[in-house]
């Protein structure tokens, strides 16, 4: 397991990149809209990870509403796992209050799910399960497949 990224909610992903781009120097890899979640996605490899910055598309999104209630800030912890339907499993099984209770597709196709903060000792996390293009075509990931990288 590797954390997978560390979401950060900003106001704007343009005024967030004068620190992290220009004044810590990571590189910004990837764009995104994720219209789902009401999110612009920037993503910045820091080591195997990555530092996710989530601009809000509405005030009426989940990240616009944490905006407006904490202001920015760290919003979520990702967890990258091979398997997220055996993880989802075991924590179920353990009884951690979940948010989703089967995988979505989130910011570049991958499988994601969301842990309520109320049983991970108040952060939100976040699972995260690579899928290939064509799995993500088809809609489901394949069995028993390796992980794509
Ligand atoms: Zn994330």
């Amino acid at each position: 397991m590797k954390v997978d990224h560390l979401g950060i909610a900003v106001e704007s992903i343009d005024k967030a990149l004068s620190f992290y781009q220009a004044a810590l120097g990571l590189e910004l890899a990837h764009t995104e809209i994720v219209s789902e979640q009401g999110v612009r996605v920037a993503m910045l490899p820091i080591g195997e990870s990555r530092v996710e910055l989530l601009e809000p598309t509405g005030p009426d999104t989940p990240v616009g509403k944490f905006i407006a209630k904490r202001g920015g800030g760290i919003h979520h912890l990702c967890v990258a796992v091979d398997d997220i339907d055996a993880a989802l499993g075991r924590l179920k099984a353990q009884g951690i209050p979940l948010i989703d209770e089967t995988p979505r597709i989130g910011a570049e196709g991958c499988l994601v799910a969301f842990v309520h903060p109320k049983g991970t000792g108040g952060v939100l996390v976040e699972l995260s399960q690579k899928m290939t293009r064509s799995e993500a075509a088809a809609g489901s990931p394949a069995e028993a497949s390796p992980p794509a990288d």
